[in-house]
């Protein structure tokens, strides 16, 4: 998916908050940028390391993981992007964004490249062939107003969480139950579904918070 050029948020939508980047090199730009907007943050597009370094968070959107890892390595965005984390950037990784935001990857091509931004194993396309796509809705820690539909397409699941991780959701029944599907380690969060494409903005309303707040 080939992203625009962000369109101004209607008067109400004003921007008050943090820069936010969208990783635009592949997958479901579009969705976390209207949902940044919503949110009262400044979306941008990140494909170079000049835009890179001008925001003051980013999120890496789904799509498919090992095609993004190839074209962070094109863009000769890998190294920068490392550095930005090590250095504390605020990040959330949906799905594909989770993947590369791993510490280590199963199931994975041999040369796909991952960025170490949580100390966690996750295990791609872990829900199977059968279910591709599922759809739950689940209790997230931190977040009120009930429990979230949780949107998952070709999804991976945590297997290993480190210290320092706290584990914010996990399926809640059937074959799957008790699956690690959202987590959070310092200013940096990951989901193994889409909170971009249900409308339901909470988790980028505490992402924003979490990014003013850094
Ligand atoms: N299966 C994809 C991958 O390996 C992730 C799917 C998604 O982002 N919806 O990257």
């Amino acid at each position: 998916m080939n992203a625009s050029p962000v369109a101004a948020p209607a008067a109400d939508l004003a921007p008050t908050g943090p820069t936010i980047g969208v990783l635009a090199l592949q997958g479901d730009v579009r969705e976390h940028v209207a949902a940044l907007a919503h949110c009262g943050a400044q979306p941008v597009l990140v494909r170079r390391e000049s835009e890179l370094a001008e925001v003051d968070a980013l999120i890496l959107p789904g799509g498919e993981s090992t095609a993004i890892s190839k074209l962070l390595e094109v863009f000769e965005l890998l190294e920068p992007l490392r550095a930005r984390l090590r250095d504390g950037m605020p990040a959330f990784g949906s799905c594909a964004g989770m993947i590369l935001l791993a510490s280590e990857v199963l199931d994975t091509r041999p040369d796909a490249q991952h960025l170490s931004g949580i100390d966690m194993t996750v295990r791609r396309n872990a829900f199977g062939r059968q279910v591709d796509s599922f759809e739950v809705d689940l209790e997230f820690t931190g977040l009120d107003d009930g429990p979230m539909r949780a949107v998952f397409i070709r999804a991976p699941w945590v297997e290993r969480v480190g210290d320092g991780v706290e584990v914010l959701a996990t399926v809640p029944d059937g074959p799957f139950a008790g699956r690690i599907v959202a987590v959070r380690q310092g200013n940096v969060l990951a989901t193994s579904f889409h909170p971009e494409v249900t409308g339901d903005l909470r988790v980028h309303r505490m992402f924003v918070d979490l990014v003013r707040d850094a």
